[in-house]
């Protein structure tokens, strides 16, 4: 039955970066397929009011308090989750940050901070939870690109690096965990109306309408975009699809 395929009931997964924008819209569409859902983030008032959203979809759902650019606290977080809810299926590594500025004003420690945050964690957490996907035998593991894991722009050197890098990490753990029935896949947004974009709006001249211009379906995209990919890259629909990078974009990378 085609329904089935995308029954995530039973499952449980956890989300970083899970209590808002993208993450939240994928950790919904979780939910709704019947998974239990650990949202993991560094401020806890908006994983709390996360987590009472995404019990309205069904199942349990949990808050964890975590920097996941800090391996310590990332190998409690998979402890914890493992402990509170059972076992883990599904990873979506999705925390992430942004600092705009040429590469010649970019300093170290910017430059650090973007890499961790959006590439060495989910390193951290792919890593911590390998062994009790292991023991489930399998498990879904959805990491979050850009499009500057395709495209380069002058004024985002790290998170264009740290982006390309997710592409090839996510490969890596495709062709090192297929034997342990692992799907690792990527996802690749396009321009998304979130905390992290509406900055951006601000701070780039012009962006929004240049957006809406080279877009073909003609709207920033929308957190309720992310449901559909999430749930089929975590169920048994996508068991013969790992390695890929699906750009979720309403056409702007194939827009010529
Ligand atoms: P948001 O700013 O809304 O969400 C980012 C999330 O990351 C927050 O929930 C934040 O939670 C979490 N986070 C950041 N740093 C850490 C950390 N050190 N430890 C734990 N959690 C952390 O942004 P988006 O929803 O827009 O972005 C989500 C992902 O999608 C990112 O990887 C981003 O690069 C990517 N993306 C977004 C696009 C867009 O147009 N919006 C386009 C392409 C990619 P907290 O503050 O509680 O820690």
């Amino acid at each position: 039955m085609a329904s089935e395929l995308f029954d995530l009931s039973g499952k449980v997964a956890i989300v970083t970066g899970g209590n808002g924008g993208i993450g939240l819209g994928m950790a919904r569409g979780l939910a709704e397929a019947g998974a239990d859902i650990a949202i993991v983030g560094r401020n806890e008032a908006k994983s709390n009011a996360a987590v009472d959203d995404i019990r309205q979809c069904g199942g349990k759902a949990i808050s964890v308090v975590a920097d996941v650019t800090d391996k310590a606290a990332v190998v409690t977080m998979a402890g914890l989750v493992a402990r509170e809810l059972g076992r883990i299926d599904i990873l979506v590594n999705n925390a992430g940050i942004n600092i705009r500025k040429p590469p010649h004003v970019l300093d170290i420690e910017e430059w650090d901070s973007v890499i961790k945050t959006n590439l060495t964690s989910a390193f951290l957490c792919s890593q911590a939870v390998y062994p009790a996907m292991k023991a489930a035998g399998g498990g879904k593991i959805i990491n979050i690109g850009s499009m500057m894991s395709i495209f380069g722009v002058s004024f985002t050197p790290a998170y264009a690096a740290s982006k390309g890098g997710i592409v090839q990490f996510t490969r890596s753990c495709a062709c090192a965990w297929a034997a342990d029935n692992i799907q690792a896949n990527a996802v690749l947004p396009g321009w998304i109306d979130t905390d992290l974009t509406k900055r951006a709006r601000v701070e780039i001249d012009g962006l929004h309408d240049r957006v809406l211009a080279r877009t073909p379906a003609a709207r920033w995209g929308a957190i309720g975009d992310f449901v559909g990919i999430a749930v089929f890259l975590a169920s048994s629909a996508s068991d013969f699809v790992t390695g890929t990078a699906i750009p979720i974009d309403g056409g702007y990378s194939i827009m010529g």
